[in-house]
């Protein structure tokens, strides 16, 4: 769908009546979506500073070596790594706004913020200062939004400071592969046993399961694992056999037409996942909406989100639990939605069964650990979909516009999350929302 607004302001004159109109000036985002390198940083300056301590952490000094990030010397920044894990008392956080604010003016256009903060044993003082980085960052992230750019942070948990452990965050939140991702704080673990991550990048191609894979967020997420070298079964209603077919050409893949809801549908997943010798990185994208009031809203509504959005989730992951056929470090994914975290009028049915989601991964990671394995939740926020198409004008507006960047997120900025979330460099997120919504203002 096209954003004419996005478009209208690239030109002088669309640019000037924006600002009589006091209008969203968006810019196009710089994005990247091919296959994961082993040098995701290459070609971008980046410069690290560590308010509150005297040098950034080593390790995050080779991290950034190790990624092919060079120095960016007295030039434009691209990647800005602010080590705050020293941000412990009020002096170190007046050291944080200095040196932030020097090293904003140099930020370009599209440029990254990523800010590493601690947890663990402290006093209340230092929590508290340790805490103000994650507003810091979430109001920087506000400011920098106009243009283009994106700031995130990350609360390290006791040991995660390693140099794998960082380059594994850098990878994405330093890169234009986090382009729709920002304003967010999220709870980075210590790698506890980065072996059997390392499960899915050995020998045999790892398997994808990815449903409501015929269009929007699925198909992107289906042909984006592909691109990482994944064998991806794509599943989706009959009626969707079409395009189904034509994904499943087009990257080499296999495809199961079936309503998940309908019965023996689960049986026939799971079936087919043995043929494949298990599944390594599942992604239950299948979604539906039934939008009505509350007092309107019918039971068939109720029950219809109900069975796609949560009840066939639990169902396909019972069985494959009961089956092992989870392989060891597999990485779950579910799509929640911003509407989970903030609700949204008109879909109390719809919301219910996304925060549920939210709730499931909490409590669903301490099974998959047992395996080396990981589950997530990814909302997203107003994405440019079939789904966001049948919204009434004035809504989809005020939904695209209502975050830091002013514009939709695409699916493949969804898709490139969920590659993130099934990527060895990921293993220290687990249980937790990454929201792919630009900062939306909805829930923040
Ligand atoms: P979409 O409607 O374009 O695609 C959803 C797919 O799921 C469709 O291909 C549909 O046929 C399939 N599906 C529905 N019911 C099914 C069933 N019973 N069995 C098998 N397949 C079924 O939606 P989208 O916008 O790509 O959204 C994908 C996911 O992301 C959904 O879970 C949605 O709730 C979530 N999400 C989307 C947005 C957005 O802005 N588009 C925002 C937040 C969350």
């Amino acid at each position: 769908m096209t954003d004419r607004l996005l478009h209208f302001v690239q030109h002088p004159f669309g640019r000037r009546v924006a600002r009589w109109f006091n209008l969203p000036q968006p810019v196009p985002l710089t994005r990247r979506q091919d296959a994961w390198v082993e040098e995701e940083l290459i070609g971008r300056p980046v410069l690290a500073i560590a308010p509150g301590s005297s040098a950034p952490l080593p390790s995050l000094l080779a991290a950034i070596v190790a990624q092919g990030g060079t120095p960016s010397g007295d030039g434009p920044v691209r990647t800005l790594v602010i080590d705050a894990t020293g941000c412990r008392d009020v002096a170190a956080l007046r050291a944080l706004f200095e040196q932030s604010q020097l090293a904003m003016v140099r930020l370009a256009p599209g440029g990254r913020v990523l800010a590493l903060t601690s947890a663990g044993v402290m006093s209340a003082a230092e929590a508290a200062c340790l805490h103000a980085v994650q507003g810091f960052v979430r109001a920087l992230a506000k400011e920098v939004g106009r243009r283009g750019a994106t700031a995130n942070a990350l609360v390290l948990q006791e040991g995660a400071a390693s140099m794998e452990s960082l380059a594994g965050a850098l990878r994405f939140f330093g890169t234009d592969r986090a382009a729709y991702v920002s304003g967010q704080v999220l709870s980075w673990r210590k790698d506890v046993d980065p072996s059997l991550a390392r499960s899915l990048d050995e020998g045999r191609a790892p398997v994808a399961v990815v449903t409501g894979a015929a269009g929007g967020i699925g198909a992107a997420t289906a042909r984006r694992l592909a691109l990482d070298g994944m064998r991806v079964l794509c599943v989706d209603v009959p009626a969707a056999r079409q395009p189904l077919e034509a994904l499943a050409r087009e990257i080499g893949g296999s495809l199961l037409a079936a309503d998940l809801t309908a019965p023996g549908a689960v049986d026939e997943l799971v079936d087919a996942v043995r043929r494949l010798h298990g599944v390594d990185v599942l992604v239950h994208n299948a979604g539906i909406t039934r939008d009505r009031t509350l007092a309107r809203m019918s039971a068939s509504e109720w029950d219809a989100v109900m069975a796609v959005n949560l009840s066939a989730i639990l169902a396909i992951d019972a069985r494959l639990d009961e089956a092992g056929l989870l392989n060891a470090g597999a990485r779950e994914i579910c799509l929640s939605s911003i509407s989970g975290i903030a609700g949204n009028a008109g879909q109390s049915n719809y919301s219910a069964s996304k925060a549920a989601l939210i709730g499931y991964v909490g409590a669903r990671a301490a099974t998959l650990d047992e395996h080396g394995g990981t589950i997530n939740a990814v909302a997203p926020g107003f994405i440019e979909t079939a789904m966001t198409r049948r919204m009434p004008l004035m809504v989809r507006e005020a939904g695209r516009r209502l975050n830091a960047l002013k514009q939709g997120g695409t699916p493949a900025d969804v898709a490139e999350a969920i590659a993130f979330l099934a990527s060895p460099g990921a293993h220290p997120l687990t249980g937790q929302v990454l929201r792919v919504c630009g900062q939306s203002l909805l829930g923040a």
